[in-house]
């Protein structure tokens, strides 16, 4: 990283670049992120990493077993795409590390990954070899969310409230008060932060610190063709990941540190484009694509910070970076523990925990309809 880092500056790496600032939060959050640039500092993190995965992908199919949710959900398996042999022995050493800790990887010579999917023939010659994960799972996220609330909904008693953009956050000796842009109050037990790379913003109103810092990403959704892999591809040399759900696929790339700019840059979209079909040619058709952008909210370690705050009646769900969705289910599992342990002890002193009282009072209507899809 520190050898690419003028690359990086200058925006001359097609899929990475950063955005460099005096703001002395990014200052911290380059030295933390340099100390986790040790072999030691990875194998801790990928180990954690993998075990909260582990934990989602278990807690996700226990929810299926007890909800029908409709969201392209197949375990399509995965193929991590290696170029050069150095690449491909980094890989085989993470590999050894996280089987260690039960993951169910293998490595591939690149006729053993065509075997399994055919279509990266006429890239084969290019390959060094591929790492597979056979138990792998994709499925569309805004589909899964949006049937997740219904039934939340329906079943639990949730409430949701869109459109509720959060000012100001305090706690009270009883829980906390949160309000809105428009004037809106909320009175709660607690309160969970998950507002991504925005949350550092709202904890310091509550004197936490969290090192959290946006890292942009694209992606393109596309109608798939015969060439379309169905075994999820990940191109390591261009961080181009690859992911059919049912008759299209979903193409998503680019990493811009530091950049807070929420508009879809359209080229840097052509520029996804581009690269996708350099690395898996005709696996899309590029007439029609539809795409955005979003922040991956980054912490100098990779592991997402769940739990306690450090303010009372306070916590935080932030950080899962490239991997929110991948995580969602086993940090959500964490948090309730963490919650419910919490007001178990509330008579020994621990937080209490508990669900929204009311909306004390308001001066316009928040939403309660999720927007529309992008
Ligand atoms: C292009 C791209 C592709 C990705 N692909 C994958 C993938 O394949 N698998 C995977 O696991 N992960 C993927 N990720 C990562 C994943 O999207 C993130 O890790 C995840 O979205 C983080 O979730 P979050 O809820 O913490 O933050 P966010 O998704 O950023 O959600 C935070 C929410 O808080 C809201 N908010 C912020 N401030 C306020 C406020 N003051 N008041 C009210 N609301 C507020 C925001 O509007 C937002 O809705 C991808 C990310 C990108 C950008």
């Amino acid at each position: 990283m520190l050898a690419r880092t003028p690359l990086l500056v200058l925006g001359k790496d097609p899929a990475f670049r950063m955005k460099l600032s005096c703001d002395p939060a990014l200052i911290s959050w380059t030295l933390a992120f340099l100390r986790n640039c040790t072999q030691a500092a990875f194998d801790r993190n990928t180990t954690a990493i993998l075990k909260l995965a582990l934990q989602s992908q278990q807690a996700l199919s226990q929810l299926l077993a007890r909800h029908s949710i409709e969201f392209n959900h197949v375990t399509a398996s995965k193929l991590h795409l290696y170029y050069t042999e150095e690449a491909l022995k980094a890989a085989a050493d993470v590999v050894a590390l996280k089987r260690r800790h039960g993951a169910v990887q293998n490595v591939l010579t690149p006729r053993a990954a065509v075997h399994l999917e055919p279509t990266l023939e006429s890239i084969a010659d290019s390959l060094a070899g591929a790492v597979h994960s056979p138990l792998d799972e994709v499925g569309d996220p805004l589909r899964f969310s949006s049937e997740l609330l219904t039934i939340l909904r329906s079943n639990y008693g949730v409430e949701a409230l869109f459109g509720f953009d959060v000012a100001s956050l305090q706690t009270t000796s009883g829980g906390v008060v949160v309000t809105d842009n428009g004037g809106m109050v909320l009175d709660a037990e607690a309160a969970v932060v998950c507002l991504g790379y925005e949350a550092p913003r709202l904890l310091k109103q509550v004197g936490v610190r969290v090192p959290i810092w946006p890292m942009k990403g694209y992606s393109l959704t596309a109608k798939a063709t015969s060439n379309t892999p169905l075994v999820s591809i990940t191109d390591t040399a261009r961080k181009i990941v690859f992911c059919r759900l049912g008759h299209e696929v979903r193409i998503a790339g680019l990493a811009e540190l530091g950049e807070r700019e929420p508009q879809t840059d359209r080229r840097r979209l052509q520029a996804l484009a581009q690269a996708a079909q350099a690395s898996l040619p005709g696996s899309f058709d590029p007439t029609e694509c539809r795409g955005w952008s979003g922040m991956r909210p980054m912490t100098p370690s990779s592991a997402p910070i769940i739990g306690p705050a450090g303010a009372p009646n306070v916590f935080v769900n932030v950080g899962h970076g490239m991997l929110g969705w991948t995580l969602a289910m086993g940090s959500a599992e964490r948090l309730a523990d963490t919650l419910v342990a919490g007001r178990r002890g509330t008579s020994t002193g621990a937080h209490s925990a508990g669900k929204a009282r009311r909306v004390l009072s308001g001066k316009r209507a928040v939403g309660s309809e999720a927007p529309a899809p992008r």
